[in-house]
């Protein structure tokens, strides 16, 4: 585990007053929720409509630095590329639907059968899309959460309720910020009871408000969407009675600032990262990155459809997200 030692303050204050200055007021801040899950206070707010915030710092802040400490975009050294890994394919579960293959749904359901947790932190949603963390513990619970959100989830503070009850290990889903956040939690013993991090590749994430208002624009009430994906440069939405699509640029001007600064399109930092790049439809591209990431495969290749990945395009995508941050 590596030491991090407690930076300097940077701004007179409180040290969430230099947190605010050096990461959520320039724009960096990636919205991973890190700092919520760590601050004993239980100030640190995770909105998905707003950028972190701790109402009333000055007053309940207790000083300890944790949030700077664990913060990833702190002293922030992107990363890129495909990353380190033992393996990489394509994959479609036989019984769960997902947002592609149902393997990030998979992968869980695999760690919780074969004991390697005894809970899971996922998105699950409600009638209007607003993402919101749930923990579950039996494997068809995952199916609330199977699904992409295209908006920034509240899952570290679930997290941290996770890893204080769980006996075996938990099991967490999320982008490639959210991942190096989980990283840095780790320094935290209590963390390390994560067992299996299960990165998404992501180009980008949104704030809920500003998604549900692009689509208003567009004449489409966020409520009537049964699927929203992005394939082959369009952003999709898919109706009961049709499908809408906008070029993904459309979107450019609701990036948030956060997301334009980052590099990592398949989180590096995970275990076993899941993308719908490279693979075809219906089916999610998997990359192995460690022994516990290799053990689950293992698993799950015994029990879903295999196929093969485009591994050029994938990593034609790394290079557009290292050359945009
Ligand atoms: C914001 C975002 C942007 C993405 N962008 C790309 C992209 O550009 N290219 C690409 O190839 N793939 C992208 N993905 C990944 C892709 O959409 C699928 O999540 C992935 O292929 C896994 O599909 P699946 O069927 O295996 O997952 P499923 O079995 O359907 O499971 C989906 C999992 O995603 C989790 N999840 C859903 N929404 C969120 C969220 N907002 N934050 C954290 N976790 C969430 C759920 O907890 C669930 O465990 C993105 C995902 C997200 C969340």
């Amino acid at each position: 585990m590596p030491k991090i030692e407690l930076p300097q303050r940077i701004v007179e204050g409180k040290f969430f007053a230099s947190l605010k200055h050096k990461v959520i007021d320039s724009g960096i801040c990636s919205h991973c929720g890190a700092c919520s899950a760590i601050c004993p206070a239980y100030g640190i707010v995770v909105d998905p409509s707003k950028p972190i915030d701790f109402p009333n710092w000055e007053e309940d802040c207790l000083d300890c630095g944790l949030c700077v400490r664990i913060c990833p975009r702190w002293d922030y050294k992107p990363k890129s590329g495909l990353g380190e890994y033992l393996e990489i394919f394509s994959a479609k579960s036989r019984r769960f639907k997902g947002q592609d293959g149902g393997i990030a749904t998979e992968i869980l359901a695999t760690a919780l059968e074969e004991g390697t947790i005894d809970r899971a932190v996922v998105v699950a949603r409600d009638e209007n899309w607003y993402p919101t963390a749930i923990t579950v513990t039996k494997p068809k619970q995952l199916e609330r959460a199977s699904g992409t959100k295209y908006s920034f989830a509240p899952l570290m503070v679930e997290l941290r309720k996770a890893v204080f009850r769980s006996k075996k290990g938990v099991g967490f889903v999320g982008t490639p910020c959210m991942i190096s956040g989980l990283r840095r939690l780790q320094i935290v013993k209590s963390f390390r009871k994560v067992k299996i991090a299960v990165g998404l590749f992501c180009m980008e994430n949104f704030y809920y408000d500003q998604l549900v208002k692009f689509l208003a624009d567009r004449g489409i009430n966020i409520a009537d969407a049964v699927r929203i994906g992005i394939s082959k440069g369009k952003f999709v939405v898919k109706l009961d009675d049709g499908v809408k699509s906008f070029p993904v640029k459309e979107l450019n001007p609701i990036v948030p600032s956060g997301c334009k600064v980052c590099e990592d399109f398949t989180a590096v930092e995970s275990d076993i990262s899941v993308g719908s790049v490279g693979s075809p439809e219906g089916f999610s591209t998997v990359i192995v990155r460690t022994e516990v990431g290799k053990e689950i495969a293992e698993k799950i290749k015994e029990r879903c459809e295999i196929g093969d990945v485009n591994l050029k395009v994938v990593e034609k995508l790394c290079e557009l997200k290292k050359k945009k941050g």
